[in-house]
Order: structure tokens, then sequence, then C-alpha cells
């Protein structure tokens, strides 16, 4: 049996089950509790008020900080036939009295509002008066004066529901405990609502980390391979952003550069214009990010290290929010980390704040220099125990370790007999035994450290202190232009108690040649590109984000199942009664389009026995593709699956597995029925 909610979930948004965490949420916040949800950007937080808004009587409240954001959700979910509207000071007069219309008629069933309206009294008489059933509070950490975000208007929020006397649902992916404790006490008044935390996973968004070595050429390689999908590289530098910008645009991509220095008019026309497109790079600092809400931003780049594990974090996370495959790098060197610490050393606030900065720069520093799983260590950071994923550049290839002991207790040696008041490139000098007249000039070729590191060459004891930098065994003193100073971890290690492993570098990985990354098999591609090229055109006509026709996820999900009816097109997640009203016809024609070309996965084998074999796959599949009595729910594989099946004739289910990389459902579904297909001839 279906829920309620779960009817609508399917029929008004398209989709065939809850993201974790989603059906408790939707389930408390329709029974009316007050609830507190904190799941990671791109859990689907959106959806948690609007269902339970959908499924009661009177009009759901959400209160939004930024206007332009609350003004495509509504056209999100106008798109997906819901009653909604929104009444901030960026609406024309016509839209104004709709909204007004809606409510005096009672259709109206999600109002958004900018906090700063509930200073009016006018709103109060205007919520009553609707008879408001829900406040629905998005992005709750901004009523957290310590916070960044902080908006006073939030802090009316409590009176407003105090006022009402409705049930209130906060949302936000901000989870630290004063936060937390902030939001139950300005919002619920300090009775505690039921809280949900969700895990901090992502697990759609792949992890890497490189060294720097010709950072704009590595930028530029791993854009290059990603063209014309939406991207974000976040650079340390406003003057950075520009250059590497204008070095996207001379690579031949869209590419723009975002930065607190821009006018605000400039910065705004940005965010529209990447919000509105598709396959945008904004080039950026950390000043690019409130104000997205973009579902299919396919990659994140780091040009140079963010600064704590939070923020890294963070701006990862704005990739895949619709679910489909993101990608993401970060860049990071010995100059980077020198400058994090500098940043926080110099930085006016209190010690114990410095030390926490630099615990944070830490953890993440940690992560660029892992040994092992990254998301593993990302999710321990966050107290979640977790396997290896399969998804980061160390899953992909493990890195080559060593034993490290010895060649940091030369290191360490070098620097405390030189008196702590050396860089780098003079210890290393010291170290290979190269007397330089530096190192003559001070006596260091006299130093019984002198030549004991010539068994390793100059780049990969530069490795080594970046990575004793990256465990914090050294660091930097801004008082003495970055000379190394020994911490207290590194004791152990000196006194031989202790031992360290290190990474054989890395720079290699970075030569790799970088494969072109597309979303579907090569065989979908072209289909892929007209119905983006489709979503293009209906988009600009109706003025509206493109993702609001349907999010990337849509779109491949569509190219890899070829719906050729409407009721086919209806089983494509995301695709839900309206949108399928509205759009599915002109996807249809698209899809039919290209078949008539025959699908190039069958193109190739044309000819051949296999094609045959293809064929008939093809109609065993459609014939089980809602099981064997129909009722099931939607199933199929990839053109480009079957014909590795066709190619390969598979004769046990084993094979079949290893071979088409089918997951245990369809196995279940098709496995047998294929097989004898297969036996047949
Ligand atoms: P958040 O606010 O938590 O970052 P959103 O509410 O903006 O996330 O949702 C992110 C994207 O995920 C949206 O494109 C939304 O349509 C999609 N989404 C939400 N729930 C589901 C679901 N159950 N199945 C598939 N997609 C979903
Ligand atoms: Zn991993």
């Amino acid at each position: 049996m279906m829920t309620r909610a779960e009817e609508l979930l399917s029929s008004i948004f398209g989709f065939d089950a809850f993201r974790p965490g989603q059906a408790e949420i939707v389930a408390a916040v329709a029974a009316g509790r007050d609830t507190l949800a904190i799941m990671p950007t791109g859990g689907g937080k959106s959806l948690c008020f609007q269902l339970p808004a959908l499924m009661g009587r009177g009009v759901t409240v959400v209160i939004s900080p930024l206007i332009a954001l609350m003004r495509d959700q509504v056209r999100s979910l106008r798109e997906a036939g819901v009653e909604a509207g929104a009444l901030t000071s960026g609406n024309t007069e016509e839209e104004t009295e709709a909204v007004f219309a809606g409510l005096d008629e009672g259709r109206l069933k999600l109002l958004y509002m900018a906090p700063e309206r509930l200073a009016s009294g006018a709103t109060l008489a205007l919520l009553r008066r609707i008879r408001t059933s829900l406040i629905a509070v998005d992005e709750a950490h901004c009523v957290s004066q310590w916070g960044h975000d902080f908006r006073p208007d939030y802090l009316r929020i409590g009176a407003l529901k105090r006022a009402l006397n409705v049930p209130l649902a906060a949302f936000t992916a901000t989870a630290d405990e004063e936060t937390r404790a902030e939001i139950v006490t300005r919002l619920f008044d300090g009775r505690a609502p039921e809280t949900f935390l969700r895990g901090f996973d992502r697990p759609n968004i792949h992890l890497a980390f490189q060294v720097k070595d010709q950072p704009r050429r590595q930028i530029l390689g791993f854009a290059a391979v990603r063209k014309g999908q939406s991207g974000i590289v976040y650079c340390g530098t406003r003057a950075k952003t520009e250059t590497l910008a204008r070095a996207l645009i001379e690579a031949g991509h869209l590419a723009c550069a975002y930065h607190g220095g821009m006018e605000a008019e400039a910065r705004r026309d940005v965010e529209s214009r990447f919000q509105r497109e598709d396959g945008l790079i904004v080039v950026a600092t950390v000043a690019f990010g409130m104000g997205i809400d973009k579902p299919d931003i396919r990659w994140v780049a780091h040009a140079d290290l963010p600064k704590s594990i939070e923020a890294y974090y963070q701006e990862i996370g704005r990739a895949g929010r619709d679910g489909a495959a993101a990608e993401t790098l970060a860049l990071y060197g010995p100059d980077d980390i020198r400058f994090r610490r500098t940043q926080i050393d110099e930085g006016l606030a209190p010690a114990d704040r410095k030390a926490a900065d630099h615990a944070r720069l830490n953890a993440l520093l940690g992560l660029a220099e892992a040994t092992g799983c990254r998301r593993q260590r990302l999710l321990s950071y966050f107290g979640e125990v977790a396997e290896p994923c399969g998804n980061c550049d160390l899953c992909d290839r493990p890195p080559e370790l060593f034993d490290g002991t010895e060649a940091v207790r030369k290191a360490l040696s070098a620097i405390l007999r030189t008196g702590e008041s050396f860089g780098a490139a003079h210890l290393i000098d010291i170290l290979t035994g190269s007397a330089t007249e530096k190192v003559r000039d001070r006596g260091h070729d006299g130093l019984p450290t002198f030549g004991v590191g010539r068994d390793l060459p100059k780049a990969e004891w530069q490795a080594v202190f970046r990575q004793m930098m990256g465990h914090d065994l050294i660091r930097p003193d801004p008082e003495r232009h970055g000379a190394f100073r020994m911490t207290e971890a590194a004791r152990p290690i000196l006194r031989g108690e202790a031992r360290v492993t290190l990474r054989r570098d890395t720079i290699r990985g970075a030569a790799l040649k970088p494969v072109v990354k597309t979303l579907v098999a090569e065989e979908d591609a072209p289909l892929l590109s007209a119905l983006k090229a489709k979503r293009r055109a209906l988009a600009e006509a109706a003025r509206v984000p493109a993702y609001v026709i349907f999010p990337d996820r849509t779109l491949i999900d569509m190219a890899e199942r070829r719906p050729r009816t409407l009721d086919e097109m209806a089983q494509v997640s995301g695709v839900g009664a309206k949108k399928l009203e509205s759009y599915g016809p002109a996807f249809l024609a698209v899809i039919a389009g290209e078949a008539a070309r025959i699908h190039p996965a069958r193109v190739k084998l044309a000819g051949r026995a296999a094609g045959a074999l293809f064929d008939r796959l093809m109609a065993t599949q459609a014939e089980l593709a809602r099981g064997e009595d129909g009722t099931g729910k939607h199933l199929s594989c990839t053109h480009a699956t079957l014909r590795r099946i066709a190619e390969a004739r598979p004769a046990t289910i084993a094979d079949l597995e290893r071979i088409a990389g089918l997951g245990s459902q369809k196995l279940d579904r098709f496995g047998s029925a294929f097989l004898a297909v297969l036996a047949e001839g």
C-alpha cells in the first residue's frame, strides 16, 4: 500500500522513492509536530515541508532568506502543478494580486515570505486570516547571531509562532551543537522539537585532491573533460578569479568571475545567469554560494586550499544536489598551508579560537594527505563510521605508501640543529648535501645532518616537508618569515616512540591523461544533448531556469530509458503528472527523432548475430519492465548494457552480473529471461 505521502511524491514530483530520512520528517511535520531537521545540502529538505503542505488543510508559510531562491522555488512548484506564491519586494503588482487572489479563494497551499515582512503588523493579520497551518523555516541557522548568515528578522519568527499558535518545522544543513541549541531557543521557545539529524554523506559526489603542479593547467584540464557542464572553481584571491575565468574563456568555456569586490548588481547578474543557464562555470571566492540553489551543478574545483574542513565540505556540497554523479577536485601545496596558517596566526581572534581554527585546518590537511579512503576520513570527522567508498581518488587508485619515520626524523633534526630558523628550501639543501653559499656561510655543511638525506631526490623531500606540515608535525612561524618550528605532535616521532606513514608523491597522479567525463554511456550522449537543447529552448520561452523544466538527473534517466509513450515517460524520475502533460510530448518527440536514427548501440551490432539478440533482449525487457504481473516498479537496462550482454553472451547469472554489472533488482527481474534468450541462440 502506498501512503498518501508516497502517492503525492510520485504523482506531483515524479519521484519513486524518498531520500534517506525524508519519509520520517514528512510524517512528523504532517502530524503537526514541531520539528527540526538537519540534513546535508542536497538531502532534499524542501520536499519535507512541501509534501505536508499538500497533505494538510490551510496554508504553509515558508520563511526563506533569499528572494531569488524563493521565486525559483515557487516557479518549480507551479511547474509541478502546485499552487504556491511568494510575497517579496521583488514582486510585480500583478504577481502580488495573483497571490492574494489565490489566498482569498483558498487555493494557495504554500506562501513564501521574506523574513523582512514579519516586521509589519499587517503580516500577522494576513497570516491569521488565511488560516496558516504550519510555519516552515528554511536555512534556520540564520537565527544564529554567531553564524555568518545571521538575519536579524529571523528573530521575529519565534513570536510569530507564538501568536499564530501553529507547529513549526525548521530546516538547516548546519549541525553544530551551538547553532542547534540557538535554533531551539529562538524558534521553539526552548521546548525541544522532534529532531532529525541525517548523516553527512553525499555518496554521489566524487572526492579528489591533487598536489599543485602547474595549477592553472590542472584546473583547465579538469574543466576541459567536463565541457558544457555547470561548475564552480573556488579561488583564494579575487585577482585569481579574474585571471582564471579569462583562461577558461580562452579555452572555449562559458565562464565568469565572481567575488565580493564586485558591484552588487554585477554579482546578482552572475548569480542569476548561473542559476538559469546550463553549462556556465563561475570562478569565485567563497563569497559565492549562499545565493545558489541550483540542483545540477556537476562539479566543484578548488584552485586553492579552503580554510577548514567545514568550509571544504560546504563548498563541495553544492555539487550534485539532484543526486546524479558530481565531481570535485581540490588543489593544495605548501604555500597554501603556509598561507592558511599565517591567516589564522595573524588574525585578531582570541587564542582559544585560533587553536580551534588550526584544528579545523589540520583536519582538512589530514584529508588532503590521507593515505586511505577520503570519504571515510571526512565522515569520521563528523563522527560517522563508514566503509571505503569506492568513489574517491584514493579508492580509485590506492596511493603508494612508505614508512616515513626515518625521513621525518632526519628533517626534524635538521630543523632543530639550525635553531628552527629556516624554511624548506634551505633545510632540503642541508639534507641533500648541497653546499650552497647560504649553507657554507652559516657553516651548515659541518652539521651531522648535512647530506644524511641523499637517498631522496629534492622533489621527494619537498613532499615530505609538505606532508609534515599536513600532519601538523611542523608549522611555519609567521614571526620568523615562515621558518619551521617543530610541534608537540612531532616529539614522539623524534624520540622513536611513534612511526609515521607517508605517501610517495602524488605528482604523478596529476600527470595522468584525463578521460572525458560524460554523464551517460557514449551511445546515449547524442540523445542527452538533444534533450538538453530542448530543455534550453523551453526554459528560455518560459523564462525560468533550465532545471525548473527538468534537472539533469531527469534528462539522464530519459536518455537511458528512451521512453516511447507517455506511460513510459511517466516512469522517468522527476516527471510528475503536471510536467508529463506540459513537457512529455515535446521530449517524446525528441526521443522519437533520435530513435528514427536507430540507436547507436544497435547500429554497432547491425549485420551481426548479436544484432538479432539485442532486439530480442529489448523485447524481453519491455515485456518484463513492470514484472511478471505488470504491477511492479518499472525497471530497465540501458542500451549499452544490452549491447554488452548481446556481445558477451553470458551463460550463468554470475556471468551476467559480472559482464553487465546488473544490480540485484534487475538480476531478479530479467536475469533468467535474458539467459533463456541467449540460450536460444
Ligand atoms: P536541499 O535544500 O536539502 O539542499 P533540495 O530540497 O533543494 O535540497 O533538493 C535537492 C534536489 O533533490 C532537488 O532537485 C529535488 O527535486 C531533488 N529531490 C528531493 N527529494 C528527492 C527524492 N526523494 N527523489 C529524487 N529527487 C529528489
Ligand atoms: Zn573512498
